[in-house]
């Protein structure tokens, strides 16, 4: 019998952390909520903790209720991550500002269930020098990594030839690249087979999630970039490929649900009974179709896979622009189009800045936040 182990869950109002508490309502015996923290949703965090009463609730810009004891602000992260009675990790902190307590928890001995990929994208080798340090291990959330990981399980790492990430193609896979220009926020937050947050929908539709997914595999599976490619799926029901040296592929596959890579984010190498998703069925799912992605026409995945090969402050500053402009498009202040040149603006002038310490990797973040906010027409 294992004992229950303590889970600080950061971001638990969105839609991973909704989805995190439903694996650990279905597995109470194995991992209780030791601490919670929201960004700013203090309705659905005050009724979270009503369910589950945390010894820790933090909210980043919200105001707690009168008397509740939560703590306030962006520290309630870091302090969340390095709960004493946290043996996990769930980071689900949208954007860059789930660096800090990625780079905290791995410091502490955690074992951190990275949803967060911002994390990677940003300051790569700071973390995974980080997760050596304190011997701290990472693991991934994201189906896509789930997946590479499950197949790798017991596997030489030496034996890997080629990684193959699937994407769904997101709401424009077929539209024509002019009318994918002028598409609008209502369209674009139209995902086929995924529910999630607005910043990673939008994400998907221009594939720069999938640029974040391949420079996250590049360092969590320690693979250079000339072998991770990118293959569109539009049902969503194989997660990712391994080639290995041989010329075997193994698959992971599964109904598009975070529920599975959430609870063997929780659970890797072991397996539980009973995930509570749907049993997959292949004659269910019929046909499944492979294309190859549209460069022209997603400029934003090949800019950001060429910062990934670029290295230092280009991924933070791909991330960090990216972020800016998505959230511009969702203020209607560029159009779907500009998204990804703002992104290549960004980068032709800040890429060759230096990006080898946390220190320059956050100004580079910093500095591509400025460059994108300020060409903004007011
Ligand atoms: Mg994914």
């Amino acid at each position: 019998m294992t004992a229950s182990q303590g889970v600080a869950l950061l971001g638990s109002t969105g839609s991973i952390g909704t989805s995190t508490l439903r694996v650990l309502e279905r597995h109470r015996d194995r991992f209780h909520p030791v601490a919670l923290t929201a960004n700013g949703n203090v309705t659905a965090l005050a009724t979270q903790v009503a369910a589950w009463s945390p010894s820790y609730v933090g909210v980043v810009s919200g105001t707690p209720p009168a008397g509740s004891g939560w703590r306030a602000g962006v520290e309630c992260l870091i302090e969340a991550a390095t709960h004493p009675d946290a043996q996990i990790v769930l980071n689900a902190v949208v954007g860059a500002a789930g660096l800090q307590a990625t780079l905290a928890a791995l410091a502490a001995g955690k074992r951190v269930a990275l949803a967060n990929k911002e994390t990677l994208v940003v300051a790569g080798p700071v973390v995974m020098a980080a997760a050596t340090a304190g011997h701290g291990t990472l693991v991934p959330v994201d189906s896509e990594h789930s997946a590479i990981l499950q197949c790798l399980a017991g596997r030489n790492p030496g034996d890997i030839r080629r990684l193959v990430i699937t994407a769904s193609g997101g709401p424009f896979r077929t539209w024509p690249a002019e009318r994918i220009a002028h598409a609008t926020v209502a369209d674009a937050l139209n995902h086929p087979t995924w529910r999630m947050g607005s910043k990673i929908t939008i994400d998907s539709a221009t594939l720069a999630n999938k640029a974040l997914e391949v420079i996250e595999a590049h360092y969590l599976f320690g693979v250079p970039y000339d072998r991770i490619d990118v293959v569109v799926h539009p049902q969503s029901i194989v997660h990712s490929f391994v080639e290995f040296t041989d010329g075997s592929v193994l698959a992971q596959l599964g109904v598009p649900s975070m529920e599975l890579p959430i609870l063997y984010a929780l659970t890797h190498p072991e397996r539980l009974p009973d995930s509570g998703v749907p049993r997959f069925d292949p004659i269910t799912a019929g046909s499944l179709a492979f294309e190859p992605v549209r460069h022209d026409a997603f400029p934003a995945l090949g800019l950001g896979i060429a910062a990934g090969r670029t290295g230092g402050a280009a991924p933070a500053v791909f991330n960090a622009a990216n972020e800016e402009a998505v959230a511009a498009f969702l203020a209607g202040r560029l159009t779907f189009g500009q998204v990804a040149e703002r992104i290549a603006d960004a980068l032709e002038d800040l890429a060759g800045r230096p990006g080898s310490t946390l220190e320059e990797l956050l100004d580079a973040d910093a500095a591509a936040r400025h460059h994108v906010q300020s060409r903004l027409s007011c």
